[in-house]
């Protein structure tokens, strides 16, 4: 089984939720620097109030920031752990970071057509809580407004909204479709279609990390 893993793919192709699904069937733990950063800001943390104003515009965090947040992450893992990076790296400069620190044996890309990822991301609600997500028209929690998971109540991230969600969508093609072939290149990239049903992407998430 694959051990140390990142995940690819633009926003809105379903890293959160197939790492989510890989760490509770399968014990990874999944780092998620957005998740951090929302957390911070939600803190008034000092990293927070560094990062929120990129956030909002959709632009990405400046890479010292979070090169110095996953290192400190990192070195707080036990050995041998099964890792799984959703959203970090997201350039050039912070993959050469993460290669010093750790030996990544799969990148696996999330590919989704970006008609899609549009509309998954403006109709997305998020949990603050447990990080799981939710689609308005074809995902819907059983409640409305509330999370299947653990019960907390949904939101909308200030990013999700249609003016920042173009800007990102140009961040990553910008900075971070080059780890596309940055990883081919190391010879452990593999790219899953991200477009069907849930549990049919996640049987070929699974497989590719077998
Ligand atoms: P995400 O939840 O992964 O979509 O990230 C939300 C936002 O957090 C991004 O639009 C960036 O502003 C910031 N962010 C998350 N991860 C990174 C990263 N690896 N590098 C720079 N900015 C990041």
């Amino acid at each position: 089984m694959k051990s140390k893993i990142v995940l690819l793919g633009p926003p809105g192709s379903g890293k959160g939720t197939q790492g989510e699904k890989l760490s509770e069937e399968m014990g990874y733990v999944r780092l998620s620097t957005g998740d951090m950063l929302r957390e911070a800001v939600r803190n008034g943390a000092e990293l927070g109030m560094k990062a929120k104003g990129y956030m909002d515009s959709g632009a990405l965090v400046p890479n010292d920031l979070i090169i110095d947040l996953m290192k400190e992450k990192i070195s707080t893992l036990e050995p041998g752990t099964g890792v799984i990076f959703d959203g970090f790296p997201r350039t050039v400069e912070q993959a050469d970071a993460l290669g010093e620190q750790i030996e990544i044996d799969l990148a696996l890309n999330l590919d989704v057509a970006d008609c899609e990822l549009v509309e998954r991301l403006t109709k997305r609600r998020s949990c603050p809580e447990c990080h799981c997500v939710f689609h308005l028209t074809h995902n819907k929690p059983r409640q409305e407004g509330v999370c299947d998971k653990c019960g907390s109540p949904l939101y909308q991230r200030d990013d999700d909204c249609d003016e920042t969600v173009c800007n990102r969508l140009e961040v990553y093609r910008k900075n971070t479709l080059p780890l596309i072939d940055y990883y081919e290149r190391k010879g452990i990239l593999v790219t899953v279609e991200g477009t069907g049903k849930m549990d049919e992407i996640f049987a070929k998430v699974k497989e590719a990390v077998r």
